[in-house]
């Protein structure tokens, strides 16, 4: 009999099609495991809904848990509570960035809205960046520029 610790490590070899750095555990998008006799229904919440991503996660989440010798696996959406960039892990974080995307960043006092939040560049960590464009390569992300080592980079929105 398998156990969910089994289901979770082997889901640590699933990656976002987008940042192939991140599993899907980084992102925090696998709600649940749920075990019954040969059953094994993986529950995921989608990031952004819309995010074509998602339909290749869940393939990829089918297709590694079959690789497997599991027979009878199940793909399941959750859409409520929606998915927040809170989720995503704190390794999740720092591989984002050591991909050359810089994290989401947090409302704090220091940085009261999205629209205003200083995104540091990922590269050199310089504060002088300017938004370019509210969408990056992938409509999850928007485009930034640093103005200090003056490469474009993609910022993961907050959500
Ligand atoms: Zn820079």
């Amino acid at each position: 009999m398998v156990n969910k610790q089994e289901i979770y490590s082997l889901l640590e070899n699933v990656c976002d099609p987008e940042v192939p750095a991140l599993t899907v555990l980084d992102l925090g998008v696998i709600r649940d495991v749920i075990i019954e006799e040969d059953l094994i229904t993986v529950k995921i919440t989608p990031t952004y809904s819309g995010c074509p991503a998602m339909n290749t996660i869940s393939a990829n989440i089918k297709f590694e848990l079959l690789a497997q010798g599991f027979k009878n696996v199940k793909v399941e959406e959750v859409l409520s509570p929606s998915w927040t960039t809170d989720w995503m892990s704190d390794e999740g974080k720092r591989k984002l960035k050591e991909f050359g995307i810089a994290p989401p960043q947090y409302k704090t006092k220091d940085n009261p809205l999205e629209e205003d939040a200083i995104v540091p560049c990922p590269r050199c960590d310089s504060k002088n960046t300017k938004l370019v464009s509210q969408f990056g390569s992938t409509s999850c992300k928007a485009l930034y520029k640093c103005l200090d080592c003056l490469e474009p980079f993609d910022y993961f929105k907050c959500h």
